[in-house]
């Protein structure tokens, strides 16, 4: 089909040259066929169904067509694992195919994940299962209709080749899409690899590429480190106010773009515990739920340390300086929209914490507390109708009648329907849990992907009712919450 190869294509990451990766020949999947796709994600980037279901597009997808006759290229990349710097880090098992160019202009780098082995394998396969594309598929949409920076994923294939994990699972693909795959661990590794010409060629790219106003600016790298520390302040403030647990926030794993990105063994809270940690290789929580405002800043430190060939060090201290702030305006916002204050007033903080500490005493599922809220009317809010709607999450009914008392204060003088309306498009009625996730995963293992579907459609618009798929937003049983990940995928 001509709309790959044609004007829509583009390769302009080839300006970095070699520095950065090597081209490479994916490894075809065995009988790869289209598993599922994006279909809003499609039209806004110009690709029509019959485009999807191409027999070019489902050779792109299992390996085994470029884009444009091109080949493809294996990104190389560093970073700190669990803080430890690893220099053997690279696209292991994705390969950069190329970027779509959609109409407004906008280059879309497409990343196939799992097409087999690249220089930066190490003992990899270079595959990826249909557990875990599943998972990244899912949660990206997630991320997405919740208004919270990602990548996005095109599609995925399914195939016949086996894989081993801990059991043998089918190797699967999933394309990418973003406007950029550049991690902090690029900069990390032309830094420690004391190619710090390249370095400037990055950060120039990058600047060129995604913020060309910043090219004006007085120092142009000051002003996108500047930029990057404040996009992962906010993508951070939006994870915790909607209680996504990330697991591996490696600085391999954080984007430049302050998207979230390489999704593993993540976690939508159910119960509220802010200690919950999703990784079941994370022995000292070091990624727990409550520690991403922290790790992120040190990943942000480790980023900076990269950019001394380019900036003076007091500037770069000063840049770092300024996290925490953006964190607390931006989190400060987030948390003030779920309780819908539009104003900010001196005892906000106490109110927060005192819900907070009720939330984690007593082990409240996190989106059903903010979500039943959403729905209770000022005039209602101290009947006993209204501590009834929580009686299934919360025992100690003196310290929420407390809590809601200080509440209905609070908000006295604030218009109802816009407190509602603000609170309504803020906490979701639906979230990816991560049992709904393994039964999705479960049904498409067997063939079935309606509970896929079903998924998709609520989690594109989370804050709208879905009647017909009301169980998705069901408490989950003890049974069914709090699954530890692993990050074998
Ligand atoms: P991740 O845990 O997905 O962030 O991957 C960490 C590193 O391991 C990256 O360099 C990946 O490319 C590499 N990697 C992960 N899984 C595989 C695999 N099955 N084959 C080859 N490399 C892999
Ligand atoms: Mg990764």
């Amino acid at each position: 089909m001509a709309v790959f190869d044609g004007e829509h294509i583009r390769f302009s990451f080839s300006q970095l040259g070699n520095a950065l990766g090597k081209a490479v020949t994916p490894t075809p999947l065995d009988n790869g066929r289209l598993l599922t796709y994006n279909a809003a994600l499609a039209d806004e980037l110009g690709l029509t169904t019959a485009d999807i279901h191409s027999e070019r597009f489902r050779a792109i997808l299992s390996a085994e067509a470029p884009l444009a006759g091109r080949k493809p290229f294996a990104m190389k990349y560093t970073g700190h694992q669990f803080g430890q710097y690893n220099p053997e880090l690279g696209d292991g098992r994705g390969v950069l195919l190329g970027e779509w160019r959609d109409d407004n202009g906008t280059l879309w780098d497409w990343h196939l994940k799992g097409a087999g082995k690249t220089p930066y394998s190490r003992h990899g396969d270079g595959r990826a299962v249909l557990r875990s594309t599943l998972r990244e598929y899912l949660a990206s949409a997630a991320m997405k209709g919740l208004n919270i920076p990602t990548t996005q994923a095109l599609a995925m294939a399914t195939s016949d080749t086996p894989v081993m994990r801990e059991r043998i699972e089918t190797a699967a693909t999933l394309l990418r899409v973003s406007e950029s795959h550049v991690r902090f661990g690029h900069f990390e590794y032309l830094f420690y690899s004391q190619q710090h010409d390249a370095l400037g060629t990055l950060a120039d790219y990058v600047i060129a590429r995604h913020f060309p106003e910043l090219a004006e600016a007085e120092k142009p790298y000051a002003a996108l480190l500047q930029e990057i520390v404040e996009r992962t302040a906010e993508m951070i403030a939006k994870w915790q106010a909607v209680g996504f647990n990330h697991g591996v926030m490696n600085t391999d794993n954080m984007s430049i773009l302050g998207q979230t990105f390489d999704y593993g063994p993540y976690a939508f809270l159910d119960d509220f515990n802010p200690n919950n940690i999703c990784n079941h290789t994370d022995y000292t929580g070091r990624y727990a739920f409550n520690q991403q405002p922290a790790i992120a800043l040190w990943n942000l430190s480790a980023l900076g340390y990269a950019f001394t060939p380019l900036l003076e060090s007091d500037v770069i201290n000063d840049i770092l300086g300024g996290y925490e702030h953006h964190l607390q305006v931006a989190y400060s916002k987030a948390m003030r929209d779920k309780l819908g204050l539009s104003d900010a007033q001196q005892g906000d903080s106490a109110l927060f914490n005192a819900l907070f500490s009720l939330l984690e005493s007593e082990r409240v599922d996190y989106t059903l507390f903010f979500r039943r809220l959403s729905d209770i009317k000022q005039d209602t809010l101290l009947s006993a109708n209204t501590l009834n709607q929580f009686n299934d999450l919360v025992s100690d009914v003196d310290t929420l009648t407390e809590w809601i008392t200080d509440y209905h204060q609070r908000i006295a003088h604030l218009d109802d329907d816009t407190r509602l309306a603000c609170m309504q498009t803020t906490n979701p009625k639906f979230i990816l849990r991560n049992y709904l996730a393994q039964q999705a995963i479960e049904a498409a293992e067997q063939g079935d992907m309606q509970p896929t579907h079903n998924l998709m459609t609520v989690l594109a618009s989370p804050f709208a009712s879905h009647s017909a798929l009301d169980s998705l937003a069901r408490r989950p049983a003890d049974e069914e919450k709090d699954m530890t990940l692993s990050c074998s995928s």
